[in-house]
């Protein structure tokens, strides 16, 4: 898929007033500081349409961004920041789960995971509530060019057999990427395109 437009349409924080429009949608979540703005940016070409910073936690709505006039990419707070309070992490996940629940137009949730990192129990938890919840998800390995080729083969073997070995019948569909080397994209855009498609 050729990207030919990209625009912020709204910042919200109430799935009720995310936009009107049945569009297709695939939201983007992962912990936070996991390169999620920098994957969106390199996914759609844009220098800073998702903002990236040295500062984790920092994206804190649901925001909405129409790609080439036909699909939203929504981009979603970082989770798991350990210097939010409590009240906002409160907050966080009452916006976040009605989100899920309730937002028919999501085709896909895209869970970021840095490929270096053994499964955490937050993004292992997570992912179990889409999974009780009817959620259709697929992994992203993120910073796929801090690791040696055999490295990343072994690190997403063992993460999907961590989930194998917990609730998961079988693997997800996942996604090997690098926003530095600008890997990934090409497989990420052509799934969301053949689904489009559909
Ligand atoms: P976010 O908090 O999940 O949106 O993460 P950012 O996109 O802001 O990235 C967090 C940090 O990871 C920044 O210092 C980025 O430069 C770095 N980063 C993001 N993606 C990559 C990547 O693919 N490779 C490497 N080596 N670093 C990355």
């Amino acid at each position: 898929m050729k990207i030919t437009s990209a625009e912020f349409v709204m910042s919200n924080s109430e799935v009720a007033k995310c936009p009107k429009e049945s569009l297709p949608e695939y939201a983007f979540i992962g912990r936070s500081n996991v390169g999620k703005s920098s994957l969106i940016n390199m996914l759609v070409d844009r220098k800073s349409l998702a903002k990236t910073s040295g500062r984790p936690g920092k994206t804190q709505l649901i925001n909405h961004f129409k790609i080439n006039k036909n699909w939203f990419l929504v981009d979603l707070p970082g989770y798991g920041y350990a210097r939010v309070s409590k009240k906002d992490k409160k907050t966080f996940q009452k916006y976040i789960t009605a989100y899920f629940e309730k937002r028919k137009q999501l085709v896909c949730a895209f869970v970021l995971v840095d490929i270096r990192h053994e499964p955490q129990p937050i993004d292992l938890e997570f992912m179990e509530w889409l999974g009780t919840h009817g959620v259709p998800f697929a992994i992203i390995f993120t910073k796929a060019d801090k690791l040696k080729p055999k490295a990343i083969q072994r690190h997403v073997t063992d993460y999907l057999q961590v989930l194998l070995d917990t609730v998961w019948e079988e693997a997800p569909t996942y996604f090997v990427t690098s926003s530095t080397n600008r890997t990934g994209k090409e497989d990420l855009l052509s799934f969301i395109n053949d689904i489009n498609l559909q």
